[in-house]
């Protein structure tokens, strides 16, 4: 096993695929602003959401 490589805390399974839903995330202050999409790792065993991250975290920036 890669040390890249991660597994799900809740069943131990190491099928973890990333997903999207396309909605932008957007900054508080600037609802208007374009945002930026969320990365979801979610498990393929269990359903398990591991890590939620976004895309492009400068677009959060002020
Ligand atoms: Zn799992």
């Amino acid at each position: 096993m890669g040390a890249s490589e991660k597994n799900c805390p809740k069943c131990g399974g190491n099928s973890l695929v990333q997903a999207t839903d396309f909605i932008h995330l957007r900054p508080l202050e600037k609802k208007l602003g374009f945002g930026t999409e969320k990365i979801y790792t979610v498990c393929l065993d269990c359903g398990e959401v591991v890590s939620i991250r976004v895309k492009d975290p400068k677009k959060l920036k002020n």
